[in-house]
């Protein structure tokens, strides 16, 4: 009996740590079709391996032209993932372009399924993460261009545009699929309302 539960908690063990990212794949790409395949892997369906041809895994994304950072936070974000290209599922990685004016910001944000590596390609950033509680420990550093820097996977970050100039960074995530969640657009900005008396009593 004893032996049989301790199977059973290392088969437990076992499931969660192939579960930490994303599933493993068994086979070496599932290139999405956009006719519909019959084959679904995780989500997206595939066309037959042996049919895939050079252009499925090229992407023009136009990735060398700034995004519209005429907003609030002036910064803009242009992601390449799942969503974007089906090619990408099954495997676990994805990219994504930031422009910031000045004193442009991407603002307090998580991504729940992916830890980034982010590259100052231009201008310079001031970033940071904060732990998980209790501790909620700020780590931020400034950034000249050629610097990298890296946001552990579901932790809150930002970037902050504290140059002379405009910045550009690109973005690499571990998932094909990172999500996102803005921190003041989820707390102050859910649909409906999170009461004011919660909202007021947290902060
Ligand atoms: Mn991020």
């Amino acid at each position: 009996m004893a032996a049989k539960f301790f199977l059973l908690a290392l088969l437990a063990l076992s499931f969660s740590g192939a579960l930490a990212s994303g599933p493993s794949q068994l086979q070496d790409f599932c290139v999405g079709d956009s006719r519909g395949g019959v084959i679904f892997v995780n989500g997206f369906a595939c066309k037959d391996p042996k049919t895939a041809v050079a252009e499925d895994f090229f992407f023009f994304c136009g990735l060398h032209m700034a995004g519209n950072t005429s907003n609030k936070q002036g910064s803009a974000v242009t992601a390449v993932n799942v969503a974007h290209i089906a090619r990408l599922n099954t495997l676990g990685i994805s990219l994504a372009r930031v422009d910031y004016d000045r004193y442009g910001q991407n603002p307090p944000h998580i991504h729940p399924r992916a830890t980034e590596i982010l590259t100052v390609v231009e201008g310079s950033l001031y970033v940071g993460f904060v732990t998980s509680n209790p501790e909620n420990k700020l780590f931020s550093k400034a950034l000249n261009k050629g610097d990298v820097f890296v946001f552990p996977q579901g932790l809150i970050h930002f970037q902050y545009n504290c140059g002379t100039t405009k910045a550009i960074a690109i973005a690499a995530l571990s998932s094909k699929n990172p999500g996102v969640i803005t921190i003041a657009n989820a707390v102050f900005g859910s649909k409906p309302s999170i009461l004011d008396d919660i909202v007021a009593k947290a902060f």
